[in-house]
């Protein structure tokens, strides 16, 4: 099979810092929320040095000992997290990516979905490429390797102006890093710069702001739809390789998929996520006594939602941070025990009690279900669940892990129906109208919204392949 879906993923580079390994390595400590499946590193020493790259399942603290990180030594890095669904073949998708070609030997790593990967990989085989993983992303790697540019920034630029989709890219060589973001804009990737000894710079960028807090570096501006970014041995040169196309950040990092100590697409996350919960007040209001998010997701909405509203904010679900991938489960099946591993209610706060339940989204509505349903044994009287983004009504096919329609409960069910699957005494949704002037998106419709309109800003070509051939566990 051909996983084209599934790619939540953080990336990071790091150029011109003696400690490159070790910075990468806390940048995707600080963005491990955006996948949890696999990471790695990938380190470069300088011209005519080798490219040594360390992958591996499970989390970045997990994976990288003080001994590997010794090992990986130079003055440049990429490194990678990612999330995917369960299948035998998660260990050859871990990135970043690595390969000796012609143009000397490259690393990769990529955050989003090319929806034209299918016919690239087809084209790529019958010309005799072999393919070592289900992912995307290796086919850039052999679009890379197949060019006839001789320089390897003419041999990207020559590949990015084929893929469609989405991508947030960065590569590295033995002395430079090379990062460049779809002329769309679909994922988020932020450049930074620290200050080193006698004057010099290293730079630095990641998909969210959060990990250039935990490294000390300055946060510059954003890498432009379109635009490719050389670091390299003769400092830092910016080049457009695409004409602007209209722009489509994906409205779901504002709404759940990033840390709220991040700036995002150049808007801080916190303000945006607390609005949606003030909107979300002033819209659906109702006679409660407390306002309790579901932890983490809906803790800044919340947060709004009671301010605005004048009701006092409670957590009372408390979450268990230290869930792993690896849990014993009882011989005995414990009724909602995944939930209860996560979240546990407190009854002293919500017994009697006319609750507003505030969380980021409902995909499947399973999950809301096992939460109303804590909170109702816990002793709550009233529970009325207020979610802060639109109804999510078709699949995204740029790198956010949304199941096919028919899993998605909006998009077959009336609200009365939800509300009633999900066994809440009220349910309210964000309008996409207030979503938009929550994330400041006006006249310039700079956001993509497909999850909740299926309206895709690119020419999905083989959309019917696409959700024919979407395999999910
Ligand atoms: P459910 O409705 O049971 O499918 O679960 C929805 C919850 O999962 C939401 O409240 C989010 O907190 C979380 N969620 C939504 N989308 C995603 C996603 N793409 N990846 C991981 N978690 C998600």
């Amino acid at each position: 099979m051909f996983d084209k879906f599934h790619e939540e993923c953080a990336v990071v580079a790091i150029h011109g810092h003696p400690e490159a390994a070790n910075l990468a390595y806390l940048s995707l400590y600080a963005m491990q929320h955006r996948g949890q499946e696999s990471a790695g590193l990938a380190v470069s020493a300088g011209k005519g040095k080798d490219v040594v790259c360390h992958k591996s399942m499970g989390h970045v603290a997990d994976i990288f000992t003080p001994e590997q990180l010794g090992r990986l030594k130079g003055d440049h890095a990429i490194g990678h997290t990612r999330y995917s669904t369960a299948g035998d073949s998660a260990h050859l998708n871990a990135q970043p990516f690595s390969v000796k070609c012609n143009k000397g030997q490259i690393a990769v790593a990529h955050n989003g979905n090319i929806t034209n990967a299918t016919e690239l990989r087809n084209d790529l085989e019958r010309s005799g490429a072999i393919f070592q993983a289900t992912s995307d992303t290796e086919v850039i790697l052999h679009l890379v390797a197949h060019s006839r540019e001789r320089t390897l920034a003419g041999a990207l630029r020559e590949a990015l102006l084929q893929l469609e989709g989405a991508y947030s890219l960065v590569f590295l060589a033995e002395d430079r890093i090379i990062v460049a973001r779809d002329p769309h804009g679909f994922r988020p990737l932020a450049m930074g710069q620290m200050e080193l000894s006698g004057g010099r710079s290293a730079y630095v960028f990641a998909s969210e702001t959060c990990a250039f807090d935990l490294i000390g570096a300055v946060y510059l501006n954003d890498v432009e739809p379109g635009e490719m970014v050389i670091a390299g041995p003769d400092g830092v040169t910016r080049e457009r390789f695409s004409p602007q196309r209209n722009r489509a950040h994906c409205v779901f990092e504002h709404v759940y998929f990033a840390r709220p100590d991040s700036i995002v697409f150049g808007q801080p996350v916190q303000p945006t996520r607390e609005k949606m919960g003030r909107f979300l007040a002033r819209r659906h209001p109702v006679d409660a006594d407390v306002v309790v998010p579901v932890p983490d997701s809906g803790v800044t909405a919340a947060i709004g939602y009671a301010d605005e509203a004048g009701l006092p904010y409670r957590q009372a679900l408390i979450r268990n941070h230290y869930v792993g991938r690896t849990f014993i489960e009882p011989s005995q099946a414990i009724r909602d025990f995944g939930v209860k591993l996560k979240l546990n209610a407190v009854r002293h706060l919500l017994e009697g009690k006319r609750v507003v339940l505030v969380d980021d989204s409902i995909v499947r509505g399973t999950t809301s279900r096992k939460i109303v349903r804590m909170v109702r044994h816990a002793g709550a009287r009233e529970i009325h669940l207020r979610i802060s983004c639109p109804p999510t009504m078709s699949p995204c096919f740029y790198g956010v892990d949304t199941p096919t329609k028919s899993e998605l409960i909006a998009a077959n069910h009336t609200l009365d129906e939800i509300r009633r699957f999900v066994e809440a005494d009220s349910l309210a949704y964000l309008s996409l109208h207030d979503l938009r002037e929550s994330v400041g998106d006006d006249e310039n419709h700079d956001y993509c919204y497909a999850c909740y309109t299926g309206d895709y800003p690119t020419d999905m070509v083989s959309i019917d392949e696409l959700l024919s051939s979407r395999k999910r566990p």
